[in-house]
């Protein structure tokens, strides 16, 4: 396929990298297939151990040199990555489309996010600024300023195979961070197309080798990162039950964590909403990615007074949908991971009927003619309980739960009552309501949105969401100050050597 050509992406690749130079890679070997055909794509060789600890031996070495440049030479060179991503648009929004399966225009949205955070972080690489305070001393001065954390290892997860990297490694770079990415097992080639667009803007302006690295790997790479304290911060995306054991195992290090986990977003469709531009809402945010965004919508609060009138909607929308080959632009939803992934939603299905659920729109397998791969899923509504244990847990796939409430009070307990708290939104023209949703009484979740669905944020906000979505931010607003180390530099210009809390100490 020519995009992987222009990709540089071979039949057989090595998964290790510290820039221009790829040492041979020693451990598994993973297979990417693309969900979209079931096709082999290519090979890649992941890290043993050995290859591990010499990537982060280069990268410590990359940091001494790099940590010295001046932050907005560092802004430099991301802007001139932002410039080889505009140019690599299409080739690796196919990539992205083709080894994760999300549709064509996905795919393309993802690496306009790459650009954005690029844009973004430019900018940044002038501002790393802390406060300055007065102090209660005479003649002192008293001030805080940021300083680079060191290695940064960063944890991807599959569905966003490309951006949540460079969320992470843009805002790291300009704060004089180097980066180790240990992309999804499921996403390897995403990783590689990634290092090679980077390493070459690096070489071309003499950038230490090591600043940017990529080791391909399992589950075990991650662990060995996790325990490594060679990498004072872990970013780490993906399911809770990996960010409990990130966050136990740097915890126990005392390093620190970014920790971007599992949601289990709902709209609240009020009374007092427009149904047309809820429906649209809804839909794209349950069936965009087939389900599998952290932020997509799992479950819709509808007032009673409308709610057969909305879920009749959502019936008719959902007979319009084409699912299908994702890189065919007419089609709405595309196929899911891997036959892993359908396994766990036709027994998320079986789960919610044993409960009670009782299914509006049916669910199942693809099959026949374009869906060859056994990775196509039809998007299912079920109509349960918020109580339901399968509605308490985040299934990565189209299956939207609705469930009637009365109250804008009991909504909110609703929307809350649920282990994560990544996104959610109220649809509602009604001023005291959405307030009320966005109070301290309100919503628990990292994002609260009105009038908008849970899926697709910008990256200038501050990402991320509480309880067992783990409590990190990435990308936009202050977020950076997790890539750097604070200090407090107090000096005195006195003659005097004056002690705080006016202490007296004479000899
Ligand atoms: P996953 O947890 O299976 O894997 C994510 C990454 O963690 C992979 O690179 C994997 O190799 C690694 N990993 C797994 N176990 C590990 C361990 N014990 N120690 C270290 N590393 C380990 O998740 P996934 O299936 O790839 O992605 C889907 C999940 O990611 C969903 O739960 C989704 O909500 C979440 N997600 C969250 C955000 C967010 O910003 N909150 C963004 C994207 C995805």
């Amino acid at each position: 396929m020519e995009f992987l050509q222009k990709l540089h992406i071979d039949n057989d690749n090595n998964g290790v990298s510290t820039g221009l130079e790829w040492p041979a890679a020693n451990g598994e070997k993973l297979f990417s297939y693309s969900p979209v055909d079931g096709k082999l794509i290519a090979a890649a060789s992941g890290a043993d151990k050995s290859n591990y600890d010499a990537v982060i031996a280069k990268a410590k070495e990359a940091f001494a040199k790099w940590r010295l440049w001046p932050a907005p030479k560092r802004g430099e060179i991301v802007r001139q990555i932002g410039e080889a991503l505009r140019n690599k648009k299409e080739e690796l929004g196919k990539l992205v489309s083709y080894e994760m399966g999300k549709s064509l225009q996905e795919g393309y949205g993802e690496v306009q996010e790459m650009i954005d955070i690029c844009d973004f972080a430019v900018g940044l690489s002038r501002q790393l600024h802390g406060l300055t305070m007065h102090s209660e001393r005479p003649a002192h001065r008293m001030y805080e300023q940021y300083h680079p954390l060191g290695v940064v290892g960063i944890i991807s997860a599959f569905n966003f195979p490309v951006a949540v990297w460079s969320w992470n490694s843009m805002l790291a770079w300009i704060c004089g961070n180097v980066t180790v990415w240990k992309p999804s097992e499921k996403t390897p080639l995403c990783g590689i197309a990634c290092q090679k667009i980077v390493a070459e803007i690096f070489a071309k302006n003499n950038v230490p080798e090591g600043v940017s690295n990529l080791v391909i790997g399992g589950r075990d790479v991650g662990e060995w990162m996790s325990n490594d304290v060679n990498v004072p911060l872990v970013s780490a995306t993906g399911s809770t039950r990996m960010g409990k054991a990130v966050g136990a195992a740097v915890g126990a290090r005392l390093g620190k964590s970014i920790l971007e986990l599992g949601g289990n977003n709902a709209i609240i469709i009020s009374k007092d909403a427009d149904l047309d531009m809820s429906l649209v809402g809804a839909v794209f945010g349950a069936v965009g990615t087939a389900g599998q965004r952290c932020t997509s919508t799992r479950r819709l609060i509808i007032h009673k007074d409308v709610y057969n009138t909305f879920t009749d909607k959502l019936k008719n929308a959902y007979k319009q949908l084409r699912i299908g080959n994702p890189l065919d632009e007419h089609n709405h939803v595309g196929p899911l991971i891997d036959k892993d992934a359908v396994t766990m939603y036709l027994s998320a299905i079986d789960k919610c009927k044993a409960e009670g659920g009782n299914f509006i729109v049916e669910g199942g397998e693809m099959t026949g003619d374009g869906f060859e791969s056994g990775c196509y899923v039809k998007p299912c509504i079920a109509e349960v309980k918020n109580e339901y244990s399968i509605v308490q847990h985040e299934t990565f796939a189209p299956i939207l739960y609705v469930m009637k409430y009365d109250g804008i009070d009991d909504a909110i307990a609703m929307q809350n009552g649920v282990p994560q708290g990544l996104s959610s939104a109220i649809m509602t023209l009604n001023l005291r309501e959405a307030e009320a949703f966005l109070s301290h009484a309100g919503s628990d979740c990292g994002i609260a949105n009105v009038n908008i669905g849970t899926s697709g944020a910008e990256i200038g906000g501050a990402f991320g969401g509480e309880k067992e979505t783990g409590g990190g931010r990435e990308s936009g607003s202050d977020a950076w100050k997790a890539y750097m180390r604070r200090q407090t530099n107090t000096i005195n210009y006195s003659t005097q050597l004056p002690l705080a809390q006016g202490i007296k100490f004479e000899f």
